[in-house]
């Protein structure tokens, strides 16, 4: 378990890193008022989130995952699978569950207020990927547990899904601009910043769309797929009316944000 959190913290720091270091070379150009501003609440909700989840689960996903095997729980040990098959099987499932997850916290109105502040970060940067409420998580995890006690998700599984995922969720906010080929193909294989942008447009229903994480594949087979905001990539406005200024950055008013009543623009109101 003590290698389980130096893998992924290793991981965290360097896609973390590789991703500032992109942002300076491959920029999109895009003029970022707030910038760094943004920086310490974003940068704080990780830890808060991974202190509430020691606290409340400490083994988490891959503990659950190691105390299922043992016991040979879920669908995968039932129907005999080997490792290689458990394996793959295993990513694809949480990275559907993932995105499922993702639609339903866009759906439902309770769950949109806590999912909203993420969608509040008035810019995107590779930060963005980090803000997340720490109840989200928790309920995330909730789901987590579920899905690998459901599969028999090997640990290993478990442990490379999480990393995956922090990983591409760092690279999905990222604000890099990728050639237009390159990006035809890596669309094919992955989220990428062009593609995720579109999600955090202020546009209803170009929020409502693009909801994959990891792999772009289930919003092409559920029929979520945008493939740019109506506005164009540097055009759309990103975050949510009513919470952009310097202010609603702070890492107070976003723990409080939830509770907050629906903003005082337009856009969503699903939280009401
Ligand atoms: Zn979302």
């Amino acid at each position: 378990m003590a290698a389980e959190a130096t893998i992924r913290l290793a991981a965290f720091i360097g896609v973390l890193a590789a991703m500032v270091l992109a942002e300076r070379t491959w920029a999109r150009g895009l003029v970022r008022p707030l910038g760094w501003r943004r920086w310490p609440a974003n940068l704080a909700l990780p830890v808060i989130g991974s202190v509430v989840l020691r606290l409340v689960a400490p083994a988490g996903a891959v503990g659950v995952a190691v105390w299922a095997e043992a016991r040979g729980l879920g669908l995968l040990p039932a129907l005999g699978a080997p490792f290689w098959l458990a394996l793959p099987v295993a990513v694809l499932v949480l990275d559907l569950s993932i995105y499922w997850q993702h639609r339903v916290f866009h759906f439902v109105p309770a769950l949109w207020r806590l999912h909203r502040m993420h969608h509040a970060d008035p810019e995107l940067d590779a930060t963005t990927g980090l803000r997340f409420h720490p109840v989200e998580i928790l309920l995330s995890l909730g789901i987590k547990v579920a899905v690998v006690v459901a599969l028999g998700a090997p640990p290993v599984a478990v442990l490379a899904f999480e990393v995956l995922l922090n990983a591409t969720s760092l690279f999905n906010h990222a604000d890099i601009r990728i050639p237009a080929r390159m990006e035809r193909w890596l669309r094919r294989l992955v989220v990428t910043p062009d593609m995720h942008r579109t999600h955090h447009s202020e546009v209803q229903a170009e929020t409502d769309s693009c909801f994959g994480f990891c792999l772009p594949w289930w919003d092409h087979l559920f029929g979520s797929y945008r493939a740019a905001p109506a506005a164009g990539l540097n055009g759309a406005v990103i975050g949510v009316p009513g919470w952009r200024t310097a202010r609603e950055q702070r890492l107070d008013r976003l723990l409080l944000q939830p509770l907050a009543g629906t903003p005082p623009a337009g856009f969503p109101q699903k939280g009401t």
